[in-house]
């Protein structure tokens, strides 16, 4: 048998080996390796095995079968890498498996919560009362500062959500636009809002909500919650805040979400101020630091600027006002116990400083520009501004778009998928890792444009 201490080296090695060697690896792994997964399957084993076994197969078998979304070759989705100090923080992290959901259990995740937030508001330009929390991505960060919302919205007409639930409670009118992501949705038919009892607005050419056609807000009788986007999936495009904060201003009973699950980093790039006009001024914003922050999964997170919202939602207590001793997580959550999310982004942001994350976010869009351009003057289709990371691309036409994306998987040295852009079919480059240069990012046009040749 191995013992403990030899085990977690082992598995230390491993994992060190693994991130030390991402660079020389295909963006895809080998039709082999994924062939080889069948190692991992058999009977559940009657007894005990040695723990070291169960490691090195993982090792062996899983590792190869990874994506190398850690590497500076994957463009796929806007799924993000692993910043090195956030992965030494992950070990340290699940080596304490620290319950952040009271003070109590957890001092160190406590104090870290109270630092972090503040440096994230700091960071970000937010409220200095903003309250902070940390959940599994975006999509429940959207969930979590929607419910908020919701019961906010309906505690002002009079109406306590929590206590009496949804049903017989006045409506509230609910505003997204038509290029809002799939996962906003679902997490308004999570919270009881319903995936499709919305207004949608029409988005302009880039995905933008035509803020231009809104209703005059006196007009509209009862609450409102206005979902805008601070970086739309594919184009990267961001909703005009200060017009959408004016327009909620004057309603009176409405509030301003915004998902940025990416592209709410570029609040901390001062070259980008004139794409985030305004959406400081959000009663609420969610976004993930697995994507663009590049710490490991699972983090989002939840701002919510009106103080005491979040509690009054997911307070395990009706009416729960807590002691003055730190902020209870699991009475500003969904989750009741969690693991302490917040130790990576401290670590990053300890790590970077302000001048590190603005590079961080100003490098990865300089790579899609030049990207973009490469590909351009090689008789691309640029479909979008290129006014932050994401690229969208069309090679000819939609059909041969999509055989050029199954050439490029099949090639394997880099990785980018499809998308639908107005109904068709379209390649997305999204550069969110923080390993990818401006050569990696000619090195990505160069296979683009090879796998393009090949086709014909
Ligand atoms: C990725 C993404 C989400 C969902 O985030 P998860 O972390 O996957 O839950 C929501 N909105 C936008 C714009 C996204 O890019």
């Amino acid at each position: 048998m191995t013992s403990d201490i030899e085990l977690l080296r082992a598995a230390a090695d491993y994992a060190i080996e693994y991130a030390a060697s991402i660079d020389a690896r295909d963006a895809a792994p080998t039709p082999d390796a994924i062939e080889q997964l069948a190692a991992l399957d058999g009977p559940l084993p009657d007894r005990p095995t040695d723990p070291g076994e169960a490691i090195a197969l993982l090792a062996d078998i899983g590792g190869p079968a990874t994506m190398g979304s850690t590497g500076p070759d994957y463009y796929g989705f806007v799924n993000g890498a692993t910043l090195p100090v956030a992965l030494g923080a992950s070990m340290l992290v699940n080596a304490w498996d620290q319950n952040a959901a009271l003070p109590v259990m957890s001092p160190v995740a406590a104090k870290v919560h109270d630092v972090t937030r503040r440096w994230l508001t700091e960071l970000l330009g937010l409220p200095s009362v903003s309250e902070v929390a940390f959940v599994t991505g975006a999509t429940v960060a959207n969930a979590s500062c929607l419910a908020a919302a919701r019961d906010a919205l309906l505690l002002d007409v009079g109406w306590d959500a929590q206590r009496d639930g949804l049903f017989g409670a006045p409506a509230i009118t609910v505003v997204i636009g038509d290029k809002a992501h799939s996962t906003l949705r679902k997490s308004l038919g999570l919270i009881g809002l319903g995936r499709e009892r919305v207004t949608i607005m029409p988005a302009d050419d880039q995905g933008r909500m035509r803020t231009d056609l809104l209703p005059d807000p006196d007009s509209l009788d009862g609450p409102v919650l206005v979902c805008a986007q601070a970086g739309e999936v594919n184009t990267g495009a961001f909703d005009r805040f200060e017009t959408l904060a004016d327009w909620v201003g004057q309603h009176g009973n409405a509030w301003l979400h915004v998902d940025g699950a990416f592209g709410l980093w570029a609040l901390a790039d001062p070259t980008r101020t004139e794409l985030v006009d305004g959406l400081t001024r959000a009663d609420s914003l969610a976004t993930d630091a697995h994507k663009w922050l590049n710490v490991t999964y699972d983090c989002g997170i939840a701002f919510v600027t009106r103080p005491g919202a979040l509690r009054r939602t997911f307070a395990a207590v009706a009416g729960y006002l807590p002691p003055d001793e730190g902020f209870e997580a699991m009475h500003h959550t969904p989750q009741s116990s969690q693991r302490a999310r917040q130790i990576e982004v401290w670590a990053v942001l300890r790590t970077l400083g302000r001048s590190g994350v603005a590079e961080l976010v100003q490098r990865a869009c300089d790579c899609a520009v030049a990207i973009a351009e490469q590909l351009r003057s090689d008789g691309f289709e640029i479909l979008n501004d290129v006014v932050l990371n994401q690229v969208l691309v069309r090679y000819r036409d939609p059909e041969t778009t999509e055989r050029l994306i199954t050439e490029i998987q099949r090639d394997g040295r880099i990785w980018c998928g499809p998308t639908k852009w107005n109904g068709s079919t379209a390649m997305r480059i999204s550069v969110s890792s923080w390993k990818t240069d401006l050569d990696n990012a000619r090195h990505a046009a160069e296979v683009i444009i090879a796998c393009a040749d090949a086709l014909a």
